[in-house]
């Protein structure tokens, strides 16, 4: 479940803590049933970006036009935060978490 599949980032990706900035492919994350949650709950502003369902949870992920998620705040390639619940906030590492 936790075998995540890290991009290769550019190397100027670094903060001035010299913390590489990394990303994980979305889809190896994302749950098997998250289009069938999307078609039967419909999708809204806290519907859960890797399983699909409705979320109380103040919780997001950064995601880039690439089809990753990113802990980079300030990705050049950004698409916005997205709603994450807080049983697939287990799945990412902390890193990757916003609040
Ligand atoms: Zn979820």
């Amino acid at each position: 479940m936790n075998n995540f599949i890290f991009v290769e980032t550019k190397p100027n990706n670094m903060t001035h803590t010299e913390i590489p900035f990394r990303e994980i492919n979305l889809e190896s994350v994302r749950s098997k049933n998250y289009d069938a949650n999307l078609e039967r709950l419909g999708e809204h502003s806290n519907t859960c970006f890797i399983c699909g369902k409705r979320t109380a949870s103040d919780a997001y992920v950064h995601y880039t036009t690439d089809g990753n998620l990113t802990n980079n705040p300030e990705h050049a390639d950004s698409q916005g935060l997205y709603s994450v619940g807080s049983e697939c906030l287990k799945k990412l590492p902390t890193d990757f978490i916003y609040f």
